[in-house]
């Protein structure tokens, strides 16, 4: 199948390894010649990984690369069957990719959108054909993360609910058919994750170490601000921002002071080399 990716920061780039590794052919537009670029090294560097790693054979990470390829011209994806959008967490900014895209996909081209907590049914309010607009929100790393939420709209057609649970499927993931409420599943029960660790942090109680640090001796794999580096701070700020908005203010959702700062400092996490904590080029934690 052929899968149009727009964006191809952190989520797109990940998306598109996952496609490729599993049969698909995937092409990918994004705005920013550094996320390209940036996007580029990503794939090709996580199929080499597989090849040390004895995942792919040589062969089939020939192969597997030879089925992605870059766009700057959003009317090639008139080609695709399905369009994974993972762009900035911003509803104008998806809203308007959309309407562009609804003028070039063919009718029976499947829209999904990786948002992590806009509403899928105002997403598709805007759009003529809402019938195949649906969720399909993965996580991160996108090619090696096996949960994807699905998440129906009010006027998804079951048909495409079925298709893109198949395609979740076919990229090796664990399909989760999630409602439409804000954040979904996860990222409403991971906002507490990240914003209860902030308070403690911002009432001194703990420092950004001491608390990463507990949780992981606690089971957890990262601790919240170790995540949080790796999601985007900026992304995950939006996110909470978002959650926090749809649910009328709900005061456990709201935001930190706190996050906000490194955004405007944008210490981002991983994608800009500084967040909570500071990073090599190859992603690797450094001493501060
Ligand atoms: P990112 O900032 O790493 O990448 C976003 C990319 O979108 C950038 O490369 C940017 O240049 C590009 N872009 C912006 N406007 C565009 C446009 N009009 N057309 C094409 N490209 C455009 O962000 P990300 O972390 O990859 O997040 C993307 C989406 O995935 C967001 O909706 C986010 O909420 C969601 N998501 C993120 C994570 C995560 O852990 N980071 C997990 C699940 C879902």
């Amino acid at each position: 199948m052929l899968i149009g990716i727009c964006g191809a920061g952190t989520m797109g780039a990940g998306i598109a390894v996952a496609a490729i590794q599993n049969g698909h052919d995937a092409l990918l537009f994004d705005i920013q010649q550094t996320s390209r670029e940036r996007g580029e090294a990503f794939i090709n560097k996580q199929i080499e990984k597989a090849v040390a790693r004895k995942i792919m054979t040589r062969e089939a990470a020939d192969a597997a690369l030879a089925r992605y390829a870059f766009t700057d011209k959003l009317e090639d994806f008139s080609k695709c069957e399905v369009v994974i959008e993972a762009v900035v967490e911003r509803r104008d900014v998806k809203d308007q990719l959309f309407a562009k895209l609804e003028e070039i996909l063919p009718e029976t081209a499947i829209l999904a959108t990786n948002t992590s907590s806009i509403s899928i049914a105002s997403l598709a309010a805007e759009l003529k054909h809402p019938s195949r607009f649906i969720g399909m929100h993965f996580f991160n790393p996108a090619h090696i993360m096996k949960l994807v939420e699905v998440i129906r709209g009010p006027k998804t057609s079951p048909e495409v609910v079925e298709t893109t649970v198949a395609l979740a499927k076919s990229l090796r993931k664990s399909p989760a058919v999630a409602a439409d409420v804000p954040g979904f599943i996860v990222n409403r029960v991971a906002r507490n994750f990240y914003n209860e660790a902030q308070r403690i942090c911002t009432e001194n109680t703990a420092t950004i170490e001491q608390v990463d640090n507990i949780m992981k001796n606690a089971g957890f794999r990262m601790g919240p601000f170790e995540l949080m580096d790796l999601i985007g701070v900026d992304t995950n700020l939006e996110v909470t921002k978002s959650v926090w908005a749809q649910y009328f203010n709900e005061p456990r959702f709201q935001p930190s002071l706190m996050q906000q700062q490194y955004v405007d400092a944008k210490m981002w996490g991983r994608k800009t080399g500084e967040g909570f904590y500071k990073y090599d080029q190859d992603g690797n934690k450094v001493e501060r």
